[in-house]
């Protein structure tokens, strides 16, 4: 690809998994624009790379909003000129128990964990096409593999992600673009933060590794599967969640 650094779009980057990614993917190499709702925090994310000898730029935008997500895409690659990996990462939970699960908490989590990755893929297909190079990752989630008590919404959009993702991988295979989802299991992110002692311990037990997991842990996974060599490993599931589910 010449002297052209790879530009990476990482969602929900200003803090948990997303930050950790962006960090993981600046110090790799890449030009990393940091995608998030809140300005401030994306700028001093973008400053903690800088400080750290990495490019990176933030973009503002809701990924929920359909027409505002996709054009602060194509703002980004009218901007940089290319974009080579496109990591949907931003999420949130609205849980409830399946009968107290109202519209709303349905609709937000499936237009935001969900709805933003087609929209997100869709804005930036032609532009990997051209290039005939694209690195795609959707992250899901172990929910979304086996489900989830009082998460039909969550779960429902991660194990979307799986089937959007096996199709844009044979969709746009042939064009060198890839597509794969990484599926965290038990992260210590500001999303898990409030739950009870009993509950992380519970899960602790059902995992082969012994301990909580890292943004790190799941920033390695994306570097491998968005590596410039891995362009023959699409369509895939990768559980990084200490060996909860092994299936
Ligand atoms: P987090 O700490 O709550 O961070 C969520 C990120 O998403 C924030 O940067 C947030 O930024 C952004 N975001 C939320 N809504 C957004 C919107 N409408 N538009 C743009 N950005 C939005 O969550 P996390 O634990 O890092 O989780 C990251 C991803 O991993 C999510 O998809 C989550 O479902 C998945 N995951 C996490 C775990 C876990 O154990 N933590 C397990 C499995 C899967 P702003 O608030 O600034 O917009």
């Amino acid at each position: 690809m010449g002297d052209q650094t790879r530009v990476a779009v990482v969602t929900g980057a200003s803090r948990g998994i997303g930050k950790a990614v962006a960090m993981r993917l600046a110090a790799d190499g890449r030009h990393v624009v940091l995608v998030s709702r809140s300005a401030g925090p994306l700028e001093a994310v973008k400053a903690e790379i800088e400080g750290a000898g990495g490019e990176a730029s933030a973009v503002a935008a809701d990924v929920g909003d359909r027409a505002a997500w996709a054009a602060a895409l194509e703002g980004i690659v009218k901007e940089r000129g290319r974009l080579d990996i496109l990591v949907n990462n931003a999420g949130i939970t609205r849980d409830n128990l399946l009968l107290r699960m109202s519209d709303e908490e349905w609709d937000e989590v499936v237009s935001v964990n969900l709805t933003s990755a087609f929209v997100g893929i869709r804005a930036c297909a032609r532009a990997m096409m051209k290039q005939r190079f694209g690195r795609i990752v959707n992250i899901a989630s172990t929910s979304g593999l086996v489900g989830n008590s009082g998460q039909a919404n969550y779960a429902a959009a991660k194990s979307g992600l799986v089937g959007l993702s096996k199709t844009v991988a044979r969709e746009l295979g042939g064009k060198g673009i890839t597509c794969n989802v990484v599926a965290p299991g038990f992260i210590q992110t500001d999303m898990t933060a409030n739950l009870p002692e009993d509950v992380t311990n519970k899960v602790k037990d059902m995992m082969a590794i012994k301990r909580l997991g890292e943004g790190g842990d799941i920033a390695a996974a994306v570097a491998y599967v968005t590596a410039d060599d891995a362009g023959f490993l699409t369509g895939q599931v990768i559980a990084v969640d200490g060996g909860m589910t092994m299936y």
